[in-house]
């Protein structure tokens, strides 16, 4: 994305000088282009990356066919078989073996009860394939519904997930904290010294951990659940695309996990 383009996203951003509940101008595009490019940085997350491009191209297109203003989960039915020969074709052959157990369910029942039961969902071998679907259909109802007033809640103000990830914007001599949907993609403001999983608020229980080869990237970790939530810092590298650079930066979730502290809210590939 280039620079005026983000600057666009600013604007729409802090439109009337209210800010918005969510950010809906980051695009499938953006996205891909944001996983191609990091795809060739030589990146320990090089591989996964390349696939993640494959799979936001299919969310990109389930996007365009999904109806805008239907919140029915099964007009996703008849797509699934399409995403399973994707995956039998450039899946891992961990993917394969899944591929074979999934085109014998019933993916009306699967993508029903997954949908409503969204906000407490553990990541299963199947969650890959409900995520992938799901995305673009919770994005697309999300960025259709009303902005509504700024909550203080850790969980989605639209369809009640956890946080995946913090996003740090600038704000004046500071920046403030949003919280990332997992699922839909909304982008809720948070304050920056609470734990989003446990409302742990006492500063001297809340570590932030950085990492040396990406300062934008900081982890803000909890002493008390054990959790740590991975925050983009939009006001150190403005190019990133928050979940993108959350896949490339694998290696450091991993390091994190290696501390002791388990991700607030797993991301797609269940990391
Ligand atoms: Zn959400
Ligand atoms: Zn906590």
């Amino acid at each position: 994305m280039g620079d005026a383009a983000r600057a666009e996203v600013v604007c729409t951003y802090h439109l009337e000088g209210k800010p918005l509940m969510k950010v809906a101008s980051i695009t499938w595009q953006d996205k891909i282009e944001r996983a191609e490019f990091l795809s060739s940085q030589n990146n320990a997350a090089g591989g996964v990356l390349r696939f993640y491009v494959k799979i936001l191209q299919f969310q990109q297109e389930v996007q365009t066919r999904l109806s805008a203003t239907s919140d029915d989960v099964l007009q996703l039915v008849p797509i699934v078989p399409e995403f399973l020969d994707l995956l039998a074709h450039a899946g891992t052959p961990r993917m394969k073996e899944m591929v074979v157990a999934a085109t014998e369910l019933d993916w009306s029942t699967e993508l029903n009860s997954y949908w409503s039961e969204r906000a407490n969902q553990e990541y299963t071998r199947l969650s890959f394939i409900a995520l992938t679907m799901l995305q673009p259909f919770a994005r697309l109802l999300a960025d259709n519904a009303p902005n509504t007033e700024r909550l203080i809640n850790p969980r989605c103000p639209y369809c009640g997930c956890k946080p995946q990830l913090g996003v740090l914007r600038p704000e004046g001599d500071g920046g403030k904290r949003f919280l990332l949907c997992s699922l839909c993609g909304t982008e809720w403001e948070y304050r920056r010294v609470i734990c989003p999983n446990c409302e742990e608020s006492d500063k001297e229980k809340l570590p932030v951990f950085k990492s040396e080869e990406a300062a934008y990237i900081k982890l803000a970790a909890c002493d008390t659940c054990h959790t740590y939530l991975k925050c983009i810092d939009l006001s150190i590298n403005g190019h990133a695309i928050p979940e993108i650079d959350d896949v490339a930066s694998l290696p450091i979730s991993l390091w994190m996990v290696d501390k002791g502290f388990q991700p607030t809210h797993f991301n797609l590939f269940g990391f």
